[in-house]
């Protein structure tokens, strides 16, 4: 159906960490249907979704290898990259399981586990109401599914890139460590910049400032939100030229 709202196709960045009970790693088939059904109630808005799935909750490549030198970065990077399969699988079968068409699209070439990721085939499924489930970041190393959700963003003309997150937006400092911190509710891409704000990764804002695409940081904690987001309701930081 046809949205009311403004948004037209959105790209949701959701982080590995919505995989797991807050402050655990790994995955839990409760918090992966909470975020599903979330999702699905955001896209029968009529809003078309694609998911950037990351794998944090599993393993971060720069992490992973922080004072060790038994394994090469790039190795760990791969590794990441496939941790974001596997969080792909769950979040398919957890949509599936609420009656949501999907598909999984992985950048890293996984025969039998998931579609190739094809810009023109994705933009196909979305056309058809499909929720596109894209694992494997950009399918390189040394950059994080931040980077890969600006670049999809960009490649299938989404109308915004929306990042879920654990706190309410964007703050002057990390509000889980200083409580004093202040939420902003709109920034400029300039903003984010001079004052080095923690947005999502320094590609990803780059890429987004460079091609106007706007960015929406929230939580994804607080029941409705994904919906309140598509809806294109005031919640969280928006991040505009
Ligand atoms: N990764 C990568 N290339 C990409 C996307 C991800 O090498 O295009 C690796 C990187 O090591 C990253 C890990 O996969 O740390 C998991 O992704 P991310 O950290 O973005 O997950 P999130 O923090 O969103 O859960």
């Amino acid at each position: 159906g046809q949205t009311d709202g403004p948004y037209r196709r959105v790209v949701l960045k959701l982080s590995g960490e919505s995989f797991a009970p807050p402050g655990e790693r790994g995955i839990s088939m409760e918090e992966v249907v909470h975020i599903a059904s979330q999702t699905y109630r955001a896209m029968q808005q009529g809003v078309e979704i694609a998911i950037v799935i990351g794998g944090g909750n599993i393993l971060r490549g720069a992490q992973f290898t922080a004072g060790n030198s038994s394994i090469q970065e790039a190795t760990a990077h791969y590794m990441g990259m496939l941790a974001t399969v596997i969080n792909g699988l769950a979040l398919q079968d957890a949509l599936e399981s609420l009656g949501c068409e999907t598909r999984l699209m992985s950048a890293v070439k996984m025969d039998g586990v998931a579609e190739p990721y094809i810009r023109r085939r994705a933009k196909r499924h979305l056309e058809k109401g499909r929720i596109v489930i894209v694992a494997g970041g950009t399918g390189a190393p040394f950059v994080t599914t931040d980077t890969a959700a600006a670049q999809k963003a960009l490649e299938i003309e989404a109308d915004i890139l929306m990042k879920a997150t654990r706190v309410e937006g964007v703050y002057s400092e990390d509000p889980e460590k200083n409580p004093h911190a202040v939420l902003f509710r709109n920034l400029s891409f300039q903003e984010v910049r001079d004052q080095n704000l923690r947005v999502m990764d320094p590609t990803a804002i780059a890429q987004c400032m460079e091609h106007d695409l706007p960015i929406l940081v929230f939580n994804y904690r607080v029941d409705g939100n994904i919906e309140r987001a598509v809806r294109g309701e005031k919640i969280g930081t928006s991040v505009t030229s």
